[in-house]
C-alpha cells in the first residue's frame, strides 16, 4: 500500500481529517483538484469553531451582531460572536497544517475513480487503505459510493468598495423578489468594504418554476443576475452603489445529511456529505467538526486493522449533527413554501431563521 489514507479535497474538511490522521503517524495523501485553495465563500466563522483560527489566516472583520431584515426592511438584531475570514488564506493555513503534520498534498490532481485498493486521479493511480471524500458539494466520491445528487442553492458574491456599512455587523436580507428561497448578505471586511452576496434556490435558475416568473424581479435567472438586481434596484441600491472589485460564485448543499456517509473503506466529510446547514448555508464549522471525528474514527480502524470500524462514523455524526440538520431541513422545506411571496415571508420569517426565538421552539 502506498498510503494508509487518501483524502480527496483540500478544503477545511479534507485538511482537518488529514491533519488528525497524519499526526497519529499514518501515511496520508491529499489529492486536490485545484492548484491552490480557492473554495468560493463569504467566510463567516462563528466562535463555536472547534479549532483555533490559524495564525496566518487573514481575519477581515470581527462580527458582534447579526441584523436580519424582513421584506419590509424592519429588522431584528441578535448578538453573535464570529469573524469574517479571507477564505483562501484560511484554507491554505489548514492545508499547511496538514502538510506540517506529515500529510502529502498533490495539487491539480482531481480524483477520478475509486478502484480496488485505491483511487485513480488525474495523473495516475495510487493505493490506499481508506479513502475520504472531502471533495465538496459536487463530490465525485459521494456519487461513486451510490449517493443521489444533492439539492443545492446557487450563490454569487461581489467584493464592494466604497459602501456604507454597519460596524461589526453581518446584515441578512430576506426578500422573495431578489433572493427567492435564500437570502442576501452584507459582510463587512474593512473600511467601507464588504462581501455582498446572495443564495437562491437552484430551481429559480434552471428549472421552470411557475411562481418565479411572476414573483421575482429577475424571473428565472442566475444567482448573479439576482444579485445584480439586488444591488442596483432594491431598497439597498443607494447604500450599495460602490466599486465592484471581486466576484465569486458557487453552490452549497441544502438537502441535509446524505444517505450514505460511509461505504466499505470510504467516508464522506463536509459538503460532500451534505453537512452544511440547509437554512443558513453555513458549512465550515460542521466540516471541521466532522473532519476531526472522521480522523479519529480512521485512526481506530487503522489501529485495529479493521475497516468495518469506519461504520461507527455514521452514528457519531448522527449523534452530533443529526438533530440540528434535521431541524434545519424541516425549516428549509417551510421556507420553500413561504418564499413565494413577501407577504408570506414577512409573516413566517421568525419561525424560519436561527436568530429568532420562534425558530427553536
Ligand atoms: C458563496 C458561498 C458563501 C458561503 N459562505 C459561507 C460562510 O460565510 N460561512 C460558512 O460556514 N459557510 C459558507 N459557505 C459554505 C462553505 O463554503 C462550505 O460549507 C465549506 O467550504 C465546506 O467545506 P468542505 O471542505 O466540505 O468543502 P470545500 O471547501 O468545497 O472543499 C472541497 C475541496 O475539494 C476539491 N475537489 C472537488 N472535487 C475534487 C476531486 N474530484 N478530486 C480532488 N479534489 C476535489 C475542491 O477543489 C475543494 O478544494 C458558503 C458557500 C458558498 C458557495
Amino acid at each position: 500500500m502506498d498510503y494508509d489514507v487518501i483524502v480527496a479535497g483540500a478544503g477545511p474538511a479534507g485538511s482537518i481529517t488529514a491533519t488528525v490522521v497524519a499526526r497519529a503517524g499514518y501515511h496520508v495523501l491529499v489529492l486536490e483538484k485545484d492548484t491552490s485553495c480557492r473554495s468560493p465563500c463569504a467566510g463567516y466563522i462563528s466562535s463555536t469553531i472547534n479549532i483555533e483560527l490559524p495564525e496566518d489566516c487573514i481575519i477581515q472583520s470581527k462580527i458582534r451582531k447579526m441584523r436580519t431584515y424582513f421584506p419590509d426592511l424592519s429588522f431584528h438584531d441578535f448578538q453573535v460572536n464570529g469573524s469574517v475570514v479571507d477564505r483562501p488564506s484560511f484554507d491554505t493555513s489548514l492545508a499547511v497544517r496538514a502538510k506540517e503534520s506529515g500529510a502529502q498534498i498533490r495539487w491539480g490532481s482531481s480524483l477520478i475513480d475509486l478502484i480496488r485498493g485505491g483511487v485513480r486521479f488525474r495523473g495516475g493511480k495510487v493505493s490506499g487503505k481508506i479513502i475520504v471524500g472531502a471533495d465538496g458539494v459536487f463530490s465525485k466520491v459521494a456519487t461513486l459510493i451510490g449517493n443521489d445528487k444533492q439539492r443545492v442553492a446557487s450563490c454569487a458574491q461581489y467584493h464592494l468598495r466604497g459602501i456604507e456599512l454597519l460596524p461589526e455587523t453581518c446584515e441578512i436580507f430576506f426578500d422573495a423578489d431578489y433572493a427567492p428561497g435564500g437570502y442576501a448578505w452584507i459582510y463587512p471586511v474593512g473600511e467601507e468594504t464588504a462581501k455582498v452576496g446572495l443564495g437562491i434556490l437552484d430551481y429559480y435558475v434552471t428549472k421552470s418554476c411557475s411562481h418565479s416568473k411572476k414573483h421575482t424581479k429577475v424571473g428565472l435567472g442566475s444567482a448573479r443576475e439576482h444579485l445584480d438586481a439586488f444591488i442596483s434596484e432594491s431598497s439597498m441600491a443607494e447604500r450599495l452603489c460602490g466599486k465592484r472589485t471581486g466576484y465569486i460564485r458557487g453552490a452549497l448543499p441544502i438537502g441535509g445529511l446524505r444517505k450514505k456517509l460511509c461505504c466499505g473503506n470510504v467516508l464522506l466529510v463536509g459538503d460532500s456529505a451534505g453537512m452544511a446547514d440547509p437554512i443558513t448555508g453555513a458549512g465550515i464549522n460542521n466540516a471541521l467538526l466532522a473532519g476531526e471525528i472522521a480522523g479519529k474514527t480512521i485512526i481506530t480502524a487503522l489501529e485495529n486493522d479493521d475497516v468495518t470500524l469506519l461504520e461507527q462514523y455514521e452514528s457519531k455524526i448522527d449523534r452530533l449533527l443529526g438533530i440540528p440538520l434535521a431541524r434545519s431541513l424541516e425549516k428549509r422545506n417551510k421556507l420553500d413554501e413561504y418564499c413565494i411571496t413577501n407577504e408570506l415571508l414577512q409573516r413566517h420569517l421568525p419561525e424560519l431563521w436561527v436568530t429568532f426565538r420562534e425558530y427553536w421552539s
